[in-house]
């Protein structure tokens, strides 16, 4: 790179909450952007969080933060929004569908009246089902409105994975697909531990009726009640499952990540944001992998679709 040319790139974060200012703070460890602005409806929360982060400069990465207002998504690559209601103990991520999609409309609506014309992820619960609210409302493209899916709860499932094996989760291969949510599924059948097939490395019969395995899954699907029991909401995760995305886009990288996206007829489902492995550039979605599924992840798949769809049907006509 020439001096002095070096390519801005400028994110911001609508929501400066515990999920919002955990991803700031994941940037600027990982040095990942140079322009940060935080968005709230609670500025002094948002103007708060950009003097404490600032104040970390000097032990990290040269970058700009502050924090702002919807103009300033105009130039921005990237805008991640993390706003809402969260899940309180024992709430689903659809009970909050109807809360969270009202509020979704008037930030995308906000967002795109500063002619903003980047990338738009949403990590907003019940996310599949927001980043279709915001996919009709902002009127992108669909490969430039991306979920944060189950990026985490695939996380969750490598780490809890690499803990039963004692192996480096960066050695596992594992994807968890679907809804962020209840109807999530593990796709058994592609686990892999340094390119060994579950099955032969862990000397599995049948995984899908193995005890342990069937308890790993559980713990990851319901991680985030059981996070929400202890501390009251879960942040750290996403956070840096978030700055991952981010470098993957801001930097071209073409990464293969669980990310939230529209099916227009893969597995025969159509019309619904869900979960699936992608490969994620700086246009965004670059392409959705095509998983050969056992008989069994293919009727969890379409339960899950299934769940959202209903769903989605119902919320959609009304953002309209
Ligand atoms: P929080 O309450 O700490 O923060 C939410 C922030 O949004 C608050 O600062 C609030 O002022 C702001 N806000 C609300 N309405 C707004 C609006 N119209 N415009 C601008 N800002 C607005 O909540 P949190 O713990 O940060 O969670 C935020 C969201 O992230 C929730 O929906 C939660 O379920 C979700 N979440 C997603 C994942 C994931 O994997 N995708 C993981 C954890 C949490």
């Amino acid at each position: 790179m020439t001096f002095g040319q070096s390519k801005t790139r400028k994110v911001v974060i609508i929501g400066a909450g515990f999920v919002g200012s955990s991803y700031a703070y994941s940037l600027v460890n990982q040095g990942i952007v140079n322009e940060l602005v935080l968005v709230d409806l609670n500025k002094e929360r948002a103007e708060g969080e950009a003097r404490d982060l600032n104040h970390g400069m000097p032990f990290g990465f040269p970058m700009r933060i502050r924090s702002g207002d919807y103009e300033e998504c105009k130039n921005a690559d990237l805008v991640v929004i993390t706003a809402g209601a969260n899940q309180g103990p024992g709430e689903t991520r659809l009970d909050l569908a109807h809360k969270n999609a009202k509020i979704m409309q008037g930030i995308v609506n906000s967002i795109m009246d500063s002619g903003f014309n980047g990338i738009l992820l949403v990590a907003t619960n019940p996310v599949d089902l927001l980043s279709h609210v915001a996919l009709e409302v902002s009127g992108l493209p669909q490969e430039r409105v991306i979920g944060s899916g189950t990026i985490l709860d695939t996380a969750r499932f490598r780490y809890l994975l690499s803990e039963y094996y004692q192996v480096d989760s960066r050695n596992v291969q594992a994807y968890i697909i679907g809804e962020h949510g209840d109807s999530e599924l593990p796709v058994w059948s592609h686990v892999q531990i340094g390119g060994v097939p579950l099955k032969d490395y862990g000397n599995i019969e049948n995984i899908e009726k193995d005890k342990d395995m069937t308890q790993l899954f559980e713990n990851v699907r319901d991680a985030a009640y059981h996070i929400i029991e202890r501390k009251g909401a879960t942040y750290y995760g996403i956070g840096l499952g978030l700055a991952r995305l981010t470098r993957a886009i801001l930097y071209n990288e073409n990464s293969i990540v669980t990310v939230s996206t529209l099916f227009e007829g893969q597995y025969g489902i159509e019309n619904v944001y869900l979960g699936m492995p992608a490969i994620v550039n700086e246009y965004g979605i670059r392409e959705v992998l095509d998983l050969d599924l056992s008989k069994t992840e293919l009727e969890q798949l379409y339960h899950s679709a299934k769940v959202l769809k209903e769903i989605t049907e119902k919320i959609i006509p009304t953002v309209n």
